[in-house]
């Protein structure tokens, strides 16, 4: 069975050429994944509605981010200088998002390959997230019945503090965030749990950890459906990272978590998180890793 994925061709804009985000690796981990064929069925999102982000975001930042007053100082603090095609992008984002939860509960697994914008705040955008995929797929499903109980596994290499501040007073909602504690943000929020690490942790410190808390926290949550992070930012070479997985252990990470959600029924959307390495092509085929231990798990079924 092919994985279903989420793309659009807006996902990545220009940027000044000096610009330190990797804007490029959505297209080129697309055209890498494209190389598979029929490994995988893609869909197109379309932008979240104003509805969907009223639900997290303030109308008065969505007016401003939107319309285009972001003033100077909140331009900053996003990491990218305004534009619609940045509007644009972060809407289709946030849709992919919500296409990814809806498809997975349609077929039990579904990837976003972009997504896990886990920094925007209500009013404000901050370290390259403007707009809260995560909580506003989670605040969607909630309230159209979709679900009635979710679990987002936040294992970006940061801390997943907006997403902890946006869902703090919805009980239907889990957030778990595992990070390196020395890192962006430098105030963090309370996740429903939090495991800090210490930084540059090897592949068997880091999967030990995981390996830990994984099963209580899906027993503890009993989710309808799983929102997973797979930020590739733990790894040993990324630019913003302090944290010391290998290739192996990366995957290793993600085929445990898919394993451990789908093993229990449990539909599960992936988002592939932050990556900041400057070689785009070894960024993408960490990303495309996440992809690769889907379709592993995905085939199992028929390999014996
Ligand atoms: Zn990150």
């Amino acid at each position: 069975m092919p994985i279903a994925a989420v793309h659009h061709p807006g996902y990545t804009i220009d940027l000044p050429a000096s610009h330190p985000f990797p804007m490029a690796k959505f297209r080129v981990l697309r055209d890498q994944l494209g190389t598979w064929g029929d490994a995988i069925t893609w869909n197109r999102p379309s932008r979240a509605t104003r509805a969907q982000l009223e639900r997290v975001h303030t109308p008065a930042y969505l007016d401003a981010l939107i319309g285009g007053h972001l003033d100077r100082a909140a331009q900053r603090r996003s990491g990218f200088p305004w534009s619609q095609a940045l509007v644009e992008r972060v809407r289709l984002e946030t849709g992919g998002t919500v296409l990814t939860a809806r498809l997975a509960l349609e077929q039990g697994l579904a990837l976003n390959a972009a997504g896990g914008t886990h920094h925007a705040h209500a009013d404000s955008a901050s370290g390259y997230c403007l707009l809260n995929d995560l909580a506003v797929t989670a605040r969607t499903l909630l309230a159209t019945g979709e679900v009635r109980r979710l679990l987002i596994i936040d294992l970006d290499v940061h801390q997943g503090d907006g997403t902890a501040r946006l869902l703090a007073d919805e009980p239907a909602a889990m957030t778990f965030s595992m990070h390196v504690a020395r890192n962006f943000p430098a105030r963090k929020a309370h996740s429903d749990w939090d495991v800090p690490l210490a930084s540059g942790l090897d592949d068997t410190a880091y999967l030990e950890t995981l390996a830990d808390v994984l099963p209580r926290l899906i027993d503890q949550c009993a989710p309808d459906l799983v929102i997973y992070d797979a930020g590739v930012d733990v790894h040993q070479a990324d630019r913003l990272g302090h944290c010391g997985l290998s290739d192996a252990g990366l995957y290793e990470r993600d085929r445990r978590v898919i394993e451990a959600v789908r093993s229990q029924g449990i539909p599960l959307a992936g988002v592939i998180g932050g990556g900041y390495d400057r070689d785009l092509d070894a960024l993408c085929r960490r990303h495309a890793q996440l992809f690769r231990a889907a379709l592993h798990l995905q085939r199992r079924p028929n390999d014996t």
